[in-house]
């Protein structure tokens, strides 16, 4: 190798070099093949330059090996990786594209013609992966210092265009390095990626974790129930991952089986050591079911794009139902009153969080950067009480805090309720603007088959449960809620439906 790279993740890989980095459909790689691939494709992008000096690198490959050496080879080079997501329409690429200012795109054979016409109109430099893997010898590469622009990761941009959050080698560092010690990864570990890679949870939880500890990271190229089902039967997988979504599919998979399939399933989960849910509430029934199957208590966990991963359940000791658990190594987590002082537990308060793992900007956003810090704290925009010092997200401050009647409602906690409704298998409630109660509880459910509800009837289950000023007063009956791509529920989305 020409150089030791100062970015910790890579200079880290030096040491693991013999051990399999990543397993995918083009095949198994070790670290040194990593280390080899990213050296000689990053001097195909450097292209007879000294350093790509921060460029941006956007590109559209599915989870691969093609996927990390492009992602190392950027920041060899010098620049800044822009992973775009492979279900977006060409708007959202061309977005991404021109707001992060890429002047480098890389596609792998399947996606590359969805660039094309990208890179034509806007006159950018277009690779194909596989050519750019295949490079020749490698030339000198620059020294890139930790504190340089890293990563690039597009916010799912719920309520406005998506953002680039922008982070360091030394903030990715943090934050693998948080959630390392908390979780005990190790270089035996070996954990089965089945989330998209244009977003924290598949890029920094599964894929640096591994990377770093010198683990393996197998991939699907995209998520399929039954398919993870056959690769954890498989054996040999220490770790899972996943959103809330993934686990009910894997569940409707798992019940879809005859009895003795569903046994060796079930047996099949007591090797791996640990299974992490998160990015979205996970619902009780979805955990209660889950540990019914695999035996596993699902570790919940909470964290955003801009601050990697903030609270989580213990790895050992009790990890609690509808609760996100404790700050992580090196996080610092606050909840402010309205008169600046700390609040008391069970008052609904925004987090704010402040650490090493904490985003540098919002690119070309200053004042949104500006806007979304507080004295050096990160303002989560997420709501939430401590119950004897684990966390309980009520919601987003922006669409499931509802005011209704003078009341603050967790749409979340309501939502939680809901399902236990014999007839709603799932359901999504939202804030309705209204002249007479500022906004109205609105639930939208889908329903079990063959089944009816009417809101009356609903109105006087939930009465019984919940306060009356929680119970919906608007119903909205859908054949399945509108979701994003990684299956998080789109509330701005839902509200229009009504
Ligand atoms: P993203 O940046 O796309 O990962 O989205 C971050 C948002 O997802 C957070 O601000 C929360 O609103 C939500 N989120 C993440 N983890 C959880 C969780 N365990 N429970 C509820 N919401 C979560």
């Amino acid at each position: 190798m020409s150089d030791l790279p100062s970015i910790p993740l890579v200079r880290r890989a030096f040491a693991h070099a013999e051990r399999t980095a990543v397993v995918a459909r083009e095949g198994s790689f070790t670290y040194e093949r990593l280390l080899d691939a990213s050296e000689r494709a990053a001097s195909t992008l450097l292209a007879g330059e000294d350093d790509l000096a921060g460029r941006r690198v956007a590109f559209l490959i599915r989870p691969s090996f093609a996927h990390v050496a492009t992602q190392w080879a950027t920041w060899r080079a010098g620049g800044i990786a822009v992973p775009l997501c492979t279900a977006h329409p060409r708007p959202e690429l061309e977005h991404a594209i021109a707001d992060s200012g890429a002047e480098i795109l890389v596609g792998d054979a399947e996606l590359i013609d969805r660039l094309e016409p990208i890179a034509a109109e806007r006159a950018l430099r277009l690779l194909p992966a596989d050519e750019l893997l295949a490079a020749p010898a490698a030339g000198p590469l620059p020294a890139v210092d930790a504190d340089r622009g890293a990563l690039i990761i597009y916010t799912s941009g719920t309520t406005s265009r998506p953002k680039g959050v922008l982070t360091s080698h030394a903030h990715i560092a943090a934050q693998i390095e948080s959630l390392v010690t908390a979780w005990e990864w190790s270089s035996e570990d070996s954990i089965l990626l089945v989330l998209p890679l244009h977003h924290v949870h598949g890029v920094i939880n599964v894929v640096c974790c591994a990377l770093w500890s010198g683990a393996t990271c197998e991939m699907a190229p995209a998520f399929d129930a039954d398919a993870s089902w056959n690769r954890i039967a498989g054996g040999g997988l220490t770790l899972f991952m996943a959103v809330p979504t993934i686990y009910s599919k894997l569940i409707a998979a798992w019940e879809g089986r005859d009895a003795e399939e569903r046994r060796a399933l079930s047996a099949a989960c007591g090797e791996v050591r640990l299974m992490v849910s998160g990015s979205a509430a996970l619902p009780v029934k979805t955990l209660d079911r889950w540990r019914e199957i695999s035996g596993h208590t699902l570790l919940e966990r909470y964290g955003m794009t801009e601050i990697g991963m903030a609270l989580s359940n213990p790895l050992h000791g009790e990890r609690r139902p509808g609760h996100v658990g404790r700050p992580l190594p090196g996080v610092e987590v606050e909840r402010l009153d309205e008169s600046g002082r700390p609040a008391p537990d069970d008052l609904a308060a925004e987090l704010r969080v402040r650490g090493p793992g904490v985003f540098r900007e919002y690119w070309n956003r200053p004042e949104e950067t500006a806007a979304a810090f507080d004295d050096g704290w990160f303002l989560t925009g997420d709501v939430a009480v401590v119950d004897d010092g684990s966390y309980r997200l009520l919601g987003r401050s922006s669409v499931d805090i509802i005011k209704t009647g003078g009341f603050k409602v967790s749409a979340l906690e309501i939502e939680e309720t809901l399902r236990e409704h014999p007839a709603i298998v799932e359901c999504a409630v939202v804030g309705l603007p209204d002249d007479e109660w500022g906004e109205r509880v609105a639930a939208a459910v889908v329903l079990r088959e063959n089944r009816r509800l009417a809101l009356d009837e609903l109105r006087s289950w939930c009465k019984e449960r919940l306060a009356s000023y929680k119970a919906p007063s608007r119903l909205l009956t859908l054949d399945e809620l509108p979701r994003n791509v990684l299956g998080k529920v789109t509330k701005p989305e839902v509200v229009r439906r009504f």
